[in-house]
């Protein structure tokens, strides 16, 4: 088996209202606005993303805007929730700063931690979890929250199947999880070195409905490779055990396979680099439309045809 996937490199959902999402993720979760792109394969459409003040991998939550899709509910055979890691003593912090702002919470205690469950501004499942690392986070000076209280990328995800039975064997057997934890019904995986961003919750059910591409559901969660030989290796493995994996296929800041694992749920590898300050300084990231190669010549009619976005800038942000 190749080494592990060191945890999660980036989750992608779909909203429907890219403004009311800009406006949630960095307003509200001070998330930077790290990339203002297109969808590689529909490219009249946002791929947006954010993530910590460099979107290092771990910390990327990215959004396709399908504003023609409808909304459904969460269900099965998909991600149906993404929990940030936050420093255990600012879940009170948030707690306050998410009431402040007229978004509903439920705390609760997973695990033996403290968590803050929320839904973002398409009703998708949102947690924090107080039990974060500052290793692999770099903090965004000139955001709304604090460094000392920002997320520090992502905690766990949870995947909800109909049997659970299939999916963990294919998480221990063929990815190497290991379970870590079982609580009301949920086995908590780990990957990696273990600890926040490396952790995946799985829950059967047979009363849920399947769950459907829709506006407020995720698309995808992203493991990580640290590099193209890793991503090979996980790719010959993954064919081996009679996956059907897609080639390697170039996303500009990362190189990424895709396959579903048994419970149906779209599973990227997606390699470290070469990372979002590929077309843009740190200091400019998330500024300008960046598109790649093949659609440069369509610039002028993108940009014309894409709705504005307005990023919100805070009190001591630089002008412009
Ligand atoms: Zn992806």
């Amino acid at each position: 088996m190749p080494d592990s996937v060191p945890g999660i490199h980036h989750v992608t959902a779909i909203t429907g209202d890219v403004q009311k999402n800009v406006d949630f993720y960095v307003r509200v979760l001070g998330l930077r606005f790290i990339k203002k792109t297109v969808n590689f394969d529909v490219p009249d459409t946002y791929h947006l993303y954010f993530g910590d003040y460099l979107g290092t991998p771990g910390t990327a939550l990215t959004f396709f805007g399908w504003p023609q899709l409808p909304w459904a509910p969460q269900g099965v055979g998909q991600v149906t929730t993404v929990a940030f890691a936050v420093p255990e003593g600012s879940l009170g912090y948030w707690s306050q700063r998410l009431t402040g702002m007229g978004v509903e919470t439920a705390r609760a205690e997973r695990f033996g931690l403290g968590v803050i469950a929320f839904r973002d501004a398409d009703e998708m499942q949102l947690e924090l979890v107080g039990q974060a690392s500052d290793d692999r986070w770099c903090p965004w000076q000139e955001g709304p929250v604090p460094p000392q209280h920002q997320i520090r990328g992502f905690h766990s995800v949870r995947l909800t199947v109909r049997e659970d039975e299939p999916s963990e064997r294919f998480l221990v057997e063929v990815m190497g999880f290991r379970e870590t934890g079982r609580e009301g019904g949920q086995l908590r995986l780990a990957t990696g070195a273990g600890g926040p961003d490396s952790l995946l919750d799985l829950l059967a059910t047979r009363r849920a409905p399947a769950g459907v591409e829709a506006t407020g559901t995720v698309h995808h969660v992203a493991w990580r490779a640290r590099d193209d030989d890793h991503q090979r290796a996980w790719r010959k493995r993954l064919v081996g055990a009679d996956r059907q994996v897609t080639p390697v296929i170039d996303r500009k800041y990362f190189h990424s396979i895709y396959f579903r694992e048994p419970g149906g749920v779209l599973f990227e590898i997606a390699t470290d680099g070469p990372g979002f300050t590929v077309d843009e300084p740190p200091d400019r990231l998330g500024s300008e439309l960046q598109l790649p190669p093949q659609y440069e010549g369509r610039r002028q009619r993108l940009t014309f045809d894409l709705p504005p976005i307005r990023v919100p800038t805070f009190a001591g942000s630089p002008p412009g």
